[in-house]
């Protein structure tokens, strides 16, 4: 049986996955420390509307709202016996917005970290995670996801964990890391070797990549490394829109809609299959993704020096790079707290 996106991938070549679900979700009125998942509960309308939107503006993807859906983030919000029921939710939603597209659009079940590190770091062994992810991810496919969307990760064992779990639930995966310590994850992994981490696993991932990060210019430079170390493979990159800075106690992404497309071109020049928005992607953003990604045909690969042109500075060293200016702890604290 061919996985969904492989099947939409062939028809279309180069797919759009969504925008930010956090930023979103709090310009609809989602509070700091409020967890977005227990809306699919009490606002199911509003998580209806954020997949609309997004729909509206030409995504062949879209993300459940089940990034802390794990019984560690839910236990956080005493939610932790819920799990199943709360990410069912998460995908049903979505699913019945998918439905009437009157175009394919893959519901792919968001999965984020845990918050808790593995052993020897932490206290949660390797089975101790792919239980957790195991439980949330019956909940997402039960509910109508097709596909297990990892993402965020730092460390690879976790990720590695969170694609064992799809694989014993039946479901392809994607996987996506967060480059945004020194050019690596904060678990050290380089973008280059973004494609071992499932090694050893029965079943390989659909797709593999970067989201979040700090900026544009940064994922696009990961994007390069990573392509460059398979580039038949399909990689997937989900970029902050812009920025992120502080004015007065909000948050605010610099990009324009100008600017993420030209990422989204730069990307596809790059190698990237599978392309979105994280962080501060707003539904006027990803429309103007769309319109740059059907208007765009693939063009020469750029350089690090050619993204910095055209998308701004990094913010952080590359992997392979020393300087960049870095991101402030208080701004990355903060991302990995609303993420997406
Ligand atoms: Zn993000």
């Amino acid at each position: 049986m061919i996985n969904p996106i492989d099947a939409l991938l062939a028809e279309k070549g180069v797919l759009l996955a969504d925008g930010a679900t956090g930023t979103n979700l709090f310009g609809m009125g989602l509070e700091a420390g409020e967890a977005p998942e227990l809306w699919n509960e009490t606002a199911p309308e509003k998580i209806t509307a954020l997949h609309q939107n997004f729909v509206d503006a030409g995504a062949d993807i879209i993300l459940t709202n089940s990034f802390g859906g794990t019984r560690h983030r839910l236990k956080l919000h005493h939610a932790q016996d819920r799990v199943h029921e709360l990410n069912k939710r998460a995908a049903e939603i979505a699913r019945a917005v998918a439905d009437k597209a009157g175009r394919k659009v893959i519901v792919a079940g968001s999965v984020g970290p845990t918050g808790e590190l593995l052993v020897p770091l932490g206290a949660m062994t390797y089975d101790e995670a792919v239980e957790a992810f195991a439980e949330q991810i019956k909940g997402l496919k039960e509910g109508g996801a097709e596909i297990a969307w990892i993402e965020t990760m730092s460390a690879p064992d976790e990720a590695k964990a969170a694609a064992q779990a799809a694989i014993d639930a039946g479901m392809p995966y994607t996987y996506t890391v967060s480059f945004d310590t020194a050019g690596r994850s904060m678990m050290g992994l380089a973008p280059k070797d973004i494609h071992g981490v499932s090694e050893g696993l029965p079943q390989g991932p659909v797709g593999v990549g970067a989201n979040c990060g700090v900026g544009a210019s940064d994922i696009l430079s990961s994007l390069l490394d990573m392509t460059e170390a398979r580039p038949d493979a399909t990689v997937i990159v989900k970029g902050n829109c812009g920025i992120p800075e502080f004015r007065g106690t909000e948050i605010h992404y610099s990009g324009t809609p100008e600017l993420m497309a030209d990422y989204v071109r730069l990307a596809v020049d790059s190698g990237a299959k599978i392309i979105g928005g994280c962080c501060g992607t707003s539904f006027e953003h990803l429309a103007a993704m769309r319109k740059a990604l059907d208007g765009h045909h693939k063009g020469e690969r750029p350089t690090v020096e050619a993204i910095v042109e055209r998308i701004g500075p990094l913010r952080n060293k590359t992997a392979d790079q020393s300087g960049g200016t870095g991101e402030s702890a208080e701004a990355r604290r903060e991302r990995r707290r609303s993420r997406a």
